[in-house]
């Protein structure tokens, strides 16, 4: 009875303690951190090597003890991964704010998003994967906040204004009472939004633009409507990999990307090919120590070298999709010839699909992601291949310019509407035009009113942003003489022209012509 059940308790205890105390077992797992693991990975190497071990092992109580060994080592990878605690979600208090150094973005999804109010970072730059994922959550986010997690005490009242990136700490009466009313203006500014909601997506002088939203997640779906969104122009798919405890098989990728297109209802769904590597890290997949993780063994190389995982995930959106249109893209390429590779695997499953009698897509349109700025440089052959291109600005900029996405100390010094990475857009929106192939933007960039402004001057005519952007993108091109401002921005793109500052000329330009911003 009972008495049995502490002894055995006990009993485990004692093994553990045993195995937990094991220098052996220390020293193994310190080794395998300083060959270059992360302590997971060594608690979980440690043990597997263990384990082979204790499976041809004949003697049955060693054998039993193998089953304790297991457990222990899972505690540990547990402890370590910070999850030994159970759901965080259920511990934060009712409008709860995270200070934090910094925040992967499958952690931010554990602590769910009903309590959660708002989000401090210190590090995280504002398209860092937590700030994305964050502000596909609806999460006020401020990031780069310098020193604020030894400054803030846990029963602090802080207040977070996520559009100006501003952080209140202990804010006083009066200042608690302006954000009052800027709240107040703001809703009065989003139900303007909404009466923008179902007016056409078309510029003073008569320019249409497609608006379209990104998303990653089936709660994502709604906000289409909600929006007013064409579509979605980028399905990030790893989001649900991310926010998985274990590797989502094959039919649950499925499933999710049939509801998806069902929640759609008809309007066209971009997806993206998983893109796990960089600073998206799955917390059951082993992860590799890399120097530049963002430069490194991520996206669509992991896949390419890892067919068999992009395979499964080709196999569940070509059955999700069959009898409806499949609109794919890839992640990171650099080279004309990988999309090929991948462009193959889809020929290649399809096939196969075929061949036992499955349903497939009506149509089905490849795509790539322009984010390596070497594609630049191979835009004609490119575009003989693909049916559309996206631009991913947000990883093109980091590349372009070399300046890291998400470090805040280098975040301030690139803007993002210089004169090189406007002249790299336009190269990207004339070539797609002059070859009659559909083009995008979906980074963070496309998002934000003034720099949609710019895509459009520049030529760009479909945008993918998050949800809460699109009102105010829409305000903003709806006021917008888009001819007009292309005859004032592009003679300044031209070399020799005097003057280097875009952004205070598009600020100008938006000022007198009146431009909602
Ligand atoms: C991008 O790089 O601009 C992009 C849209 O992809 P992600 O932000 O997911 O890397
Ligand atoms: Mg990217």
């Amino acid at each position: 009875g009972d008495m049995a059940a502490m002894g055995e308790h006990r009993e485990v205890l004692e093994a553990y303690r045993m195995f937990a105390h094991d220098r052996g077992w220390i020293r193994k797992i310190e080794e395998a951190i300083r060959n270059g693991l992360t302590a997971e990975a060594a608690v979980e190497k440690v043990q597997s090597d263990m384990r082979a071990r204790m499976l041809r092992q004949t003697d049955p109580y060693l054998r039993e003890r193998l089953h304790d060994l297991d457990d222990l080592a899972h505690r540990l990878i547990r402890e370590l991964m910070g999850r030994e605690h159970g759901p965080l979600a259920s511990e934060l208090p009712q409008d709860a704010i995270i200070v934090a150094r910094n925040m992967g973005a499958a952690e931010l999804l554990d602590y769910g998003r009903d309590r959660l109010r708002g989000l401090v970072l210190e590090e995280g730059g504002p398209t860092s994967h937590v700030a994305i994922v964050a502000r596909a959550l609806g999460i006020p986010t401020v990031g780069q906040v310098e020193d604020i997690v030894s400054m803030a005490d846990g029963d602090d009242a802080i207040i977070v204004d996520g559009e100006s990136g501003e952080v209140q700490l202990r804010p006083p009466p009066d200042v608690e009472e302006a954000y009052a009313e800027k709240v107040r203006f703001r809703a009065r500014r989003q139900a303007q939004y909404r009466r923008l909601r179902n007016k056409p997506s078309i510029t003073k002088d008569g320019v249409e633009i497609t608006l379209q939203m990104n998303a990653g997640l089936l709660v994502d779906l709604p906000q289409m409507a909600e929006a007013g969104a064409a579509g979605v122009g980028l399905f990030r798919t790893e989001l649900q990999f991310m926010v998985a405890s274990s590797f989502p098989r094959k039919s649950e990728q499925q499933a999710q990307y049939k509801q998806v297109l069902d929640a759609a209802e008809g309007k066209p769904i971009t997806f993206r090919s998983l893109d796990i590597g960089g600073d998206k890290v799955l917390p059951y997949l082993r992860s590799i120590q890399e120097e530049n993780p963002a430069m490194g063994w991520r996206a669509l190389r992991l896949g390419l070298d890892r067919p068999g995982l992009l395979r499964t995930q080709i196999r569940a959106l070509l059955t999700a999709a069959s009898e409806r249109d499949l609109k794919l893209m890839f992640p990171m390429v650099a080279t004309v010839d990988e999309f090929l590779a991948a462009k193959s695997l889809v020929e290649r499953e399809l096939k196969h699909l075929r061949r036992h009698g499955h349903a497939v897509p009506d149509d089905i349109r490849l795509g790539v992601m322009v984010e390596v700025p070497s594609l630049l440089f191979q835009m004609d052959e490119l575009l003989t291949h693909v049916d559309f291109v996206s631009v991913g600005s947000n990883d093109l900029f980091q590349f372009f310019c070399a300046v890291d996405r998400g470090n805040t100390r280098v975040a301030e010094r690139f803007d993002t509407l210089n004169l090189a990475f406007l002249r790299a857009l336009k190269t990207i929106v004339d070539a797609a035009n002059s070859a009659h192939v559909p083009v995008t933007l979906c980074g963070e960039l496309a998002g934000r009113p003034l720099e949609a402004m710019a895509l459009i001057g520049l030529g760009f005519r479909d945008l993918s942003m998050s949800p809460s952007s699109l009102g105010p993108v829409k305000a903003m091109l709806r006021s917008l003489d888009a001819g007009r401002l292309s005859a004032r921005l592009l003679p300044r793109l031209e070399p020799g022209h005097p003057e280097s500052d875009i952004r205070g000329f598009l600020s100008r330009f938006a000022e007198d012509m009146d431009v909602s911003l």
